[in-house]
């Protein structure tokens, strides 16, 4: 594979793990024959990129460019792309390549693919650079990794499906949540409000745990039964024993054994939340009751379009502040005092 030649793009992005985001102009390449070009509307704002930007996880190179939440216009084709074409609205997550040989890219399972590539945080395979994300005026994917966009939402509240949305879609179809069971969802930010429509929408009984009791209302509009405050013993106390699945979206430190004492017997919960420090699992409140504890990693393309389709069927979007570019530093100070509602969005339009 010979290497394209690549072009200018601007786009917000970090020199060090301390160091605040602003205009830079970064490198992407120029369409190859599988690859779509966008211009990019709108970014949602993750707690990863976050977590990314300060090299909390350990892997961060500088200069970085966060951004994985993409809806964009199609500028340009290579000549081999048959799914879209230039004018289309579409959407970019956490993925841009993978291998598309190996058991998980055939089973349709691409984030575990050994050569796996993120929007950000990887290598691009044509240009052999770190892969930059979504906090820029355009981006260029191969067609495989591009997912269309139902025509009836809002094309700013969508972003959040990209990674929000299915991270909290996929553990939630994989353990059939559904009607007649009891399921907890931890954390009310970008994903744990997703994780709260997505639950009410396949019909289980939803109760909301959270730090914040400023929440409580908000989280039965959008669609909890119950709230619980995690703080308060008794009010936890309450409920000992009593979840089939219990989704856990925390982006920080927290007691695991709190929640897997609420499990049923063989319940389960499932993190998804990323924080860099262990969280210790105590053996008794797992062995006793056969409980079981998981982790999960977004989705993979089908299940991500799948996603999108029955967010366009049964109109689900995410609840969003829309912001500027120049103010995503201040977001995400605003985002570690769990003060987001319930996710921000970069009108891309911004970044001048
Ligand atoms: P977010 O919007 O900041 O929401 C996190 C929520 O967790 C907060 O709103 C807060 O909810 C709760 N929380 C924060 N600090 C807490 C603490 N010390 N103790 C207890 N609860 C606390 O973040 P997000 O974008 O939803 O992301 C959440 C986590 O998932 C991040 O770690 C992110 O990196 C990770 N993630 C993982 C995947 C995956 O594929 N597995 C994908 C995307 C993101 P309350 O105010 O309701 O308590
Ligand atoms: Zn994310
Ligand atoms: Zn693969």
């Amino acid at each position: 594979m010979s290497k394209p030649r690549a072009y200018s793009v601007k786009a917000y992005s970090t020199p060090g793990a301390q160091s605040p985001l602003a205009t830079f102009s970064i490198s992407r390449r120029e369409p190859t024959d599988n690859d779509v070009q966008l211009e990019i509307l709108y970014c949602g704002v993750c707690h990863s990129d976050l977590h990314f930007a300060r090299n909390e996880w350990g892997f961060t190179q500088y200069p970085a460019v966060p951004g994985h939440e993409i809806i964009g216009r199609v500028t340009a084709v290579g000549g081999k792309v048959k799914k879209f074409k230039v004018g289309d609205t579409v959407g970019v997550g956490c993925l841009v390549d993978s291998c598309r040989t190996c058991p998980d890219c055939r089973a349709g399972l691409e984030q575990f693919c050994p050569e796996m590539v993120m929007t950000y945080g990887s290598t691009d395979r044509h240009l052999g650079t770190p892969t930059l994300g979504g906090y820029s005026q355009g981006i260029v994917v191969s067609e495989e990794f591009v997912l269309r966009i139902p025509a009836n939402l809002s094309l700013a509240a969508t972003a959040p499906l990209l990674c929000a949305g299915i991270t909290t879609y996929s553990p939630l179809r994989r353990w059939k949540v559904g009607p007649g069971q009891k399921v907890g969802i931890v954390g009310l930010g970008g994903l744990g409000h997703m994780g709260v429509k997505f639950a009410r929408a396949f019909g289980a009984h939803v109760v909301l745990f959270t730090t914040s009791p400023g929440k409580s209302a908000d989280a039965k509009r959008l669609g909890a039964h119950d709230v619980v405050v995690s703080k308060d013993e008794a009010q936890m106390a309450a409920h000992a024993g009593s979840f089939d699945f219990i989704l856990d979206t925390v982006s920080a430190k927290h007691d695991l054994n709190a929640y897997i004492n609420l499990l049923k017997r063989d319940g389960n919960l499932v993190l998804v939340g990323a924080p860099n420090e262990p969280l210790p699992v105590s053996a008794f409140p797992l062995i006793m009751r056969r409980r079981s504890f998981s982790g999960s990693l977004i989705g993979g393309l089908p299940e991500t379009q799948e996603m999108l389709d029955f967010c366009g069927q049964h109109h689900i979007t995410s609840d969003i502040e829309m912001i500027r570019m120049d103010q995503i530093n201040e977001a995400y100070e605003r985002m570690l005092k769990s003060d987001v509602k319930y996710r921000f969005v970069i009108d891309m339009a911004s970044l001048k």
